[in-house]
This record gives C-alpha cells, sequence and structure tokens, in this order.
C-alpha cells in the first residue's frame, strides 16, 4: 500500500506583526494558543521583504523573490506569470485537494481547486467584528470533508489555505477582547495622540469609519490591534481543537505566517502597512509537525517569505522539479547550518513606490518618486543603535548611502539578468491605480492618494452630530482602499 501523503493547513494570516505576538517576547499576552501549539514545532523570525498583500503571498506560494514573481504592487495588474507555478497547483498536481478560504480574486492566489469566502471586513456602525468566527464557520465544516476523504481507504490529502483577516484594519475585536488589553478613556478630550492620525487626510476618513466616535487615544487604537490578535489566537484554538479531534494532528503539517507586519503610531504610516521599516518586515513563521517536524525550535537565522514552500515541499516529500529562489529549512530545523543570507533587497509599491537594502546593520530606502508622506528621497538609518528607525543618518553617511546603493543596484542587475526580465519595482508605473505616470511631487501624491470622497467626508462629519451615513458609500470606500 502506498505511504499516505501529509495533509497542509497553512495560516497566512494577513497583517500579524509578529513583535505583537507573545510568541516572539511581546509583553501583552496575544496569541497564547498558537504559543502553546508552537512548543510542538519549531518557529523562525521571518522577513516579508516585499510587502504588502499581493507581493507578499506571491513569494509564499512561489518560493520565488520580486524578480521571479515579477508581482511588486498591491494592484497588480493580470494575473500571476504563467512561469511560475503556485503552491495549490503543485499539489493540486500530486492529488491533494486544495482549498483556499478568503483569498479568492488574489492573483496571488491562483490554482486553487476550491474557494470559499467569509465576511472579513466591517465598520464602527456595523458593530464589533467577528472576523474570525467568520472564517471558522466555513471553515470547520470544509476541514470536516477534507479529513473525511483523506481518511478513505484512497485518502486524498489536502492543503487548506486559511487567510485571517483580524490583525487587518478595521481592527474591531469583539468583547472582552476590545477592553482586554485597554482600562482607559479613549474618548478623554484631553487626549491628543490622534490628532496627527486625523490631520493626514489620505485615511483619515478610513480611519473615521471604524474609529468610536471622538476617539482621541492612540494607545485605544493599538489596544484593538492587540485585541484582534488575541480574539484571532482564541478562534484558532478552536481550529487546533478541531485538528485533533479529527485526529489529523500526525499526519497534517500546520504551517502559521503572515504576508507583511503593520504599522501602528510609527514613521506616521499609521495603522497600515506601507512603508519599508521594520514593523511591516517582520512577520511570524511555525512549522508544527509531530514527529516530522522537532519540537520546541527557535531558529534566529534570517529567513524570508521565499523560503515558505520549499520547505513545505521538502516536509510533505513532494518533489516540484521548481529550482526556487528560496530554500528549504528543513536542515536548519535539524540544527545544520545553512550558507547566511543576510542581506536582502526590500520593495514596496502600495501607498509609495519605494526600494532598499536591507543588512544586520543598515537599512537604506530609497524612494522612486516623491511620496505621499513628503519624507525625504533617501533614508539610512542604522538598525543596531536605532532600531525604532527614527534618526535618517543619509545626510550623515553618505559613504554608507554610496556603499549599499551600490550593493543594491548590483543586486538589481544579477537578479534582472538570471530572469531575463525587468525589475517590477520599474515597470510598475501605474502601481497607484490613477494612471501610468509616476508622482511629480509630494503635494500630488497627497491629492491623489485621498481615499474617500469630500462628500463621505461630509458625511462623517456629520455623523458626529448624530447623523446617518451612506453605509453602501463606506463600503464602496473600504473597497476601493484595500485589497
Ligand atoms: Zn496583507
Amino acid at each position: 500500500m502506498a505511504k499516505k501523503k501529509t495533509n497542509l493547513i497553512l495560516f497566512g494570516i494577513d497583517s500579524l506583526l509578529r513583535d505583537h505576538m507573545s510568541l516572539y517576547g511581546y509583553g501583552r499576552l496575544t496569541t497564547p494558543h498558537i504559543d502553546k501549539y508552537a512548543q510542538g514545532g519549531a518557529v523562525f523570525s521571518m522577513f516579508s521583504p516585499s510587502i504588502p498583500t499581493t507581493p507578499g503571498y506571491s513569494s509564499m506560494f512561489t518560493g520565488m523573490d520580486v524578480f521571479s514573481t515579477d508581482v511588486v504592487a498591491l494592484r497588480h495588474k493580470g494575473g500571476l506569470g504563467e512561469h511560475v507555478k503556485t503552491l495549490a497547483e503543485v499539489l493540486g498536481e500530486n492529488g491533494y485537494a486544495t482549498t483556499c478560504v478568503g483569498f479568492s480574486g488574489n492573483p496571488a492566489s491562483r490554482g486553487f481547486q476550491k474557494y470559499l469566502d467569509f465576511p472579513g471586513w466591517g465598520s464602527f456602525d456595523e458593530g464589533r467584528s467577528p472576523k474570525a468566527e467568520n472564517l471558522n464557520k466555513v471553515t470547520i465544516p470544509e476541514l470536516r470533508e477534507l479529513a473525511a476523504a483523506a481518511k478513505d481507504k484512497d485518502g486524498k490529502p489536502f492543503f487548506l489555505f486559511l487567510r485571517h483577516m483580524d490583525p487587518h484594519s478595521p481592527y474591531l475585536p469583539p468583547l472582552p477582547f476590545e477592553r482586554m488589553f485597554y482600562a482607559g478613556n479613549e474618548t478623554d478630550p484631553e487626549n491628543h495622540s490622534l490628532d496627527k492620525v486625523y490631520e493626514f487626510r489620505p485615511f483619515a476618513d478610513y480611519f473615521r469609519s471604524w474609529f468610536p466616535p471622538n476617539c482621541t487615544d492612540a494607545e485605544y487604537v493599538i489596544a484593538q490591534y492587540d485585541g484582534a490578535i488575541a480574539y484571532m489566537d482564541a478562534a484558532i484554538g478552536n481550529l487546533f481543537a478541531e485538528i485533533a479531534a479529527l485526529g489529523l494532528e500526525d499526519d497534517t503539517l500546520v504551517v502559521i505566517d503572515s504576508d507583511h507586519g503593520e504599522t501602528l503610531m510609527d514613521h506616521d504610516h499609521y495603522f497600515d502597512h506601507h512603508g519599508l521599516y521594520e514593523c511591516t518586515l517582520r512577520v511570524p513563521l511555525v512549522f508544527r509537525l509531530p514527529g516530522r517536524v522537532p519540537a520546541g525550535k527557535q531558529i534566529p537565522d534570517i529567513v524570508q517569505t521565499k523560503d515558505v514552500m520549499p520547505t513545505i515541499l521538502e516536509i510533505l516529500g513532494v518533489k516540484s522539479g521548481i529550482k526556487f529562489d528560496g530554500r528549504s529549512l528543513v536542515p536548519l530545523m535539524n540544527g545544520k547550518a545553512r550558507v547566511m543570507e543576510p542581506e536582502m533587497y526590500i520593495t514596496e509599491a502600495t501607498w509609495q513606490r519605494k526600494h532598499g537594502w536591507r543588512t544586520p546593520e543598515w537599512k537604506l530606502i530609497r524612494a522612486l518618486e516623491p511620496d505621499v508622506h513628503f519624507h525625504p528621497e533617501v533614508e539610512l538609518y542604522n538598525l543596531l543603535t536605532d532600531p525604532g528607525e527614527t534618526i535618517n543618518l543619509a545626510e550623515k553617511e553618505p559613504a554608507i548611502v554610496e556603499m549599499l546603493t551600490a550593493r543594491m543596484h548590483a543586486h538589481i542587475a544579477k537578479r534582472e539578468q538570471q530572469t531575463g526580465r525587468t525589475n517590477p519595482i520599474y515597470t510598475n508605473l501605474g502601481w497607484h491605480g490613477h494612471s501610468d505616470e509616476p508622482f511629480k511631487s509630494s503635494e500630488e501624491a497627497y491629492t491623489t492618494m485621498y481615499i474617500g470622497s469630500p462628500k463621505t467626508a461630509q458625511k462623517l462629519q456629520a455623523k458626529d452630530a448624530k447623523q446617518k451615513r451612506n453605509l453602501k458609500e463606506l463600503q464602496t470606500q473600504r473597497g476601493a482602499k484595500k485589497l
């Protein structure tokens, strides 16, 4: 009898900054269920070098970097190129039943046999948003069906992908999670910590659609991000229990990761995931399969999103014949060394178009066109002496800027030559979705990237006067803003 194939459940949680998980030492107990579960597996500290959602998942699902996926923009035009194969396609060809929950329609999620969706958004007026419960409602019946089929005599193994949306804004965790990390008065008129947030016109109306009316306290909003993680963690606890109850634990690889992190109040980038600062690049990565993934491992090497797929395939014992850009992490799990890759090329084409070069000591960020935040064209941070990236040393250290720029360009030239394609950050000039022209000034970017019409703003102001607003318009606005 042929050996039974191993199932795969991949939690691809959107916008989960690992620094806000207790698993990685955060001071608030945000992920107790994941922490306990991960004790039975291997934990890595991953970087997602090409943010946000569409390029992040494209890399995760192909084992390739941004040059190979050719996907750099959030609003990527068209599909994923036929020159790459997705994890769902490879496993489908190897006899797996494949189901994707919560990510239909994105270029990165190509190749699943089945797509299921759940309500993963919300607004303050619609009430608290039980996103993870919504996900469980569609996932648990599907998991039971897949498990039953896998346990048949001619069992069909499965790949179930779950894209949780809880840490993604709007942060609206239900009680008691709303208050779990906050005991203050979020409408204290003496508190001005959100003033700058409301002044940032491109996002202000979006924030007003899900912050409580007259909210003044940034700490409250941060506590909602943490509360959303804790709420999701509890709901994920239900899934872990279901996996155990179905007898799947010993033949199902469970992977937990994220497409990018999240910026809270840092760098004027407020409650979103743009900007190439550490908070958007640092994501979790956990593998668990009792008996086959060593338990209790915390592995400090720098690993990247492109390493996820080759690692999964090696653990599942599936040969794809693909030459990945990423490398399997199995040797690291087993205590073997691998050639380190301590430097990385970083990109974003979301609310601004930038790229850069990160080493363990330095971060260089270069704008390819004027940005919506009026930041300087070149930024340089020393990650060892200034891990919060608060002091831009670009003017003070021109030789280091030059050295890092040269390293970055050498890498770009090498990868362009290897792939036979131009770096997609150079060719996606319509990344912002308004025209095919780069912005000529920060003013132009600031005005163009305005989210929500003045009419909506007026209606939102009317909300403060307790008038009803047009929910439908807000939903359209949200749909336009985010993917
Ligand atoms: Zn995302």
